[in-house]
């Protein structure tokens, strides 16, 4: 299985690192970093869908710059034709951030600070349906988005209405626009302000597919919100962008 999920993350890597070299204002470092959490719930944990917006689960990639990567994953999954991918960020092809205009796509998002609010609401409505136990809704934030208030408003409400069924996966890459976050806007205790909020907190290696299962599995068996602190690279996998400020190749 995770032999599997090393190979796609591979040819994931590769595609955005294709669509990078085709489109060089997409944003390849911040792909690369959250590739492999991407395939570990697409591919590892798998996604359900029963038909109706309660019952199936959701996929809402806040940190919406990073589209490649979601793009590579459904081209893998056969959810959008491959050949759509060199078409990024073109008026006949795929937006430069994710849209429910296309097919996989479960929110829109680019504009930073709001997927989990959204995904509060959509978990909420599980909890109202009583779908809870069945269904998640996976958040991806990236650590230059905490510097949204919106993100902290949703913390603190998710955590006051006990809406344990989202589950916010935050990639710390430890990099945000063109410099390291310790000097653009210093995150300081990242798990100790979700723990202030109320949160339970788990942290992973986001690069190793096992321990980020493992992570989503200990936060969905969870009744209370856990949030995933994923520790990754951006730039992974390219020497000349990885740990550095460099988003385009
Ligand atoms: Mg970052």
């Amino acid at each position: 299985m995770m032999q599997w999920l090393r190979e796609v993350s591979r040819r994931v890597y590769r595609s955005i690192v294709e669509m990078g070299r085709i489109e060089r204002s997409v944003h390849v470092g911040a792909s690369l970093s959250v590739a492999d959490i991407l395939v570990s719930l697409y591919f590892g944990r798998g996604l359900r869908d029963d038909g109706a917006p309660t019952r199936r689960d959701w996929l809402i990639l806040s940190k919406g710059h990073a589209a490649p990567a979601l793009y590579a994953v459904l081209a893998e999954l056969g959810v959008i034709d491959r050949s759509l991918l060199p078409r990024i960020r073109s008026i006949d092809g795929l937006e430069g951030h994710p849209s429910i205009s296309i097919p996989g796509v479960d929110v829109s998002t680019g504009s930073l600070g709001q997927g989990l609010s959204i995904g509060a609401g959509i978990a909420y409505a599980m909890i109202l349906d009583g779908t809870a136990d069945q269904y998640k809704v996976f958040v991806i934030l990236g650590d230059g988005e905490l510097d949204e208030g919106q993100v902290w408003e949703a913390a603190g409400t998710i955590t006051h209405y006990n809406i344990y069924n989202v589950i916010p996966i935050v990639d710390v890459n430890g990099f945000q626009l063109d410099g390291p976050t310790e000097k653009v806007k210093r995150k300081w205790d990242i798990p100790g302000r979700w723990r202030s909020l109320g949160w339970r907190v788990v942290e992973c290696d986001g690069h190793n597919h096992s321990a980020i299962l493992d992570a989503v599995k200990a936060a969905e068996e969870s009744r209370r919100p856990t949030v995933i602190i994923a520790y990754t690279r951006r730039g992974k996998g390219i020497g000349r962008l990885e740990k550095t400020g460099a988003q385009h190749l």
